[in-house]
């Protein structure tokens, strides 16, 4: 099978960033005549070979419609792309692979769930949806529309100026109204790490299943839903080194199997007449169409990818490297860190007075570094902090210490040419 195929490496490898970079060959660009110094990890992550292998594999020696040939390239794409669907199983620690569904993105399946849940049966009229203050639109829009559809409310948890949750707010919104709980583990425009766990149980006291919006987690640190107890947990692919156009929603089999099927088409109905469908069982129910066979077997390789390390060393060295990051950036006159919380993975939003955050952007791009700068799709954080858009450095297991002191010298020549 394609993914044993690539990945001859032993099971644990040594982390040496040095060696790590070699393996994303994007990292040897130059840009504007400059390396490359990419720290928009948070808006989507590079490719090591081995993905890029993964799915130029599939191209050439699998490629095939999947589920309903007989043939041999049919098989074998089936047999990978299933297989991709038990790596993600086994890396999220799911009881069964049959609560894997591929999806496009978080954004996707966080709209299956909220489009499936407001089916008659979970969320109708007077019932009340929680959220944050500290989400990305993705976990806010599909949420207000289903409001929107059948006359829920949605209930927002607020957050102190460090941006952590007011978790004795939280408190007061759970009820016996509530119906969804919707939750960033870690927000992308502030870092923040949740303390998903306690949400999760709080939440259950009441019955009240909860979504993970895990999107910024599975790049920095391990997921174990049987041990959260999470009822839904989402990601997508291209942040955690896979393609795009592939994600995941988890979902436990007691939900799954209660909601309706999402879209209609191919590949999800076990009968169908003019008078009646039936619908297959999961995770074909939820995947109508044919899905995105390459992007799944590229996402099981990436998967595989983060698993050859021990996550602790990945943990341990973006702790650093935000904790350098911190030191050598709240060291410049006039800049100020939005999103300071006790718990933060390695994302750092920041102002600097009287510089907009386009201009330093752009004119950190003149030097090679790419950064993030708006409001991160988190229109209502940013109005939270009183700015309409930040800049956004984020690392992940491949940046150096040497890009930071880069960010940090092109930060100052800003500063000096706007004075
Ligand atoms: N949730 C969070 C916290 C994110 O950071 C993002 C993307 O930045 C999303 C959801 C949406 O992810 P996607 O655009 O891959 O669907």
């Amino acid at each position: 099978m394609l993914s044993e195929k690539i990945i001859q490496k032993p099971a644990k490898r040594k982390f040496d960033v040095n060696e790590i970079r070699k393996d994303f060959p994007i990292l040897n660009l130059q840009i504007n005549g400059k390396p490359l110094c990419y720290l928009d990890n948070a808006a989507t992550t590079h490719k090591p070979d081995i993905v890029i292998e993964g799915t130029k594999h599939y191209y050439t020696h699998e490629n095939a419609n999947i589920h309903r040939g007989l043939h041999f390239l049919s098989e074998a794409a089936t047999q990978s792309y299933e297989n991709a669907r038990l790596k993600v199983k086994e890396y999220i620690n799911a009881m069964s692979s049959s609560e894997i569904i591929f999806v496009r993105g978080a954004t996707e399946a966080i709209n299956l769930v909220a489009a499936t849940m407001g089916n008659g049966k979970f969320i109708g009229e007077g019932d009340e949806i929680i959220v944050s203050n500290m989400e990305h639109h993705a976990n806010i829009v599909p949420w207000q529309m289903l409001c929107e559809r059948v006359g829920a409310k949605l209930k927002v948890i607020p957050i102190n100026d460090n941006g952590e949750l007011i978790l004795e707010e939280y408190d007061k919104l759970l009820n016996e109204k509530t119906k969804m709980v919707s939750i960033v583990h870690i927000s992308n425009s502030l870092g923040t790490i949740n303390p998903i766990k306690e949400i999760i149980d709080r939440a259950h006291k009441f019955n009240v299943p909860v979504l993970i919006d895990g999107a910024q987690t599975v790049q920095h640190s391990r997921v174990d839903v049987q041990d959260l107890d999470c009822d839904f947990f989402v990601f997508s692919g291209h942040k955690v080194f896979g393609p795009t156009g592939i994600g995941v929603l988890y979902g436990k089999t007691s939900y799954l199997n209660q909601l309706p099927p999402y879209q209609g088409g191919g590949d999800m109905i076990r009968t169908v007449s003019f008078d009646q469908t039936t619908f297959d069982g999961l995770p074909n129910k939820f995947e109508a169409g044919t899905p995105n066979i390459v992007g799944g077997i590229g996402l099981g390789v990436a998967l595989l990818y983060i698993n050859s390390f021990d996550i602790n060393d990945i943990i341990e060295y973006e702790t650093k490297l935000l904790e350098y990051a911190t030191e050598k950036l709240l060291s410049i006159n006039g800049l100020k860190i939005i999103g300071t919380a006790k718990e933060k993975a390695s994302v750092i939003s920041f102002v600097i007075d009287g510089i907009h955050s386009y201009d330093i952007g752009t004119m950190l791009d003149t030097y090679g570094i790419a950064i993030r700068t708006g409001h991160h799709c988190s229109q209502p954080t940013m109005k939270r902090f009183g700015v309409s858009a930040t800049a956004r450095a984020s690392f992940v297991l491949y940046n150096t210490f040497e890009e930071i002191d880069r960010l940090y010298n092109g930060l100052l020549k800003i500063k000096k040419m706007m004075a």
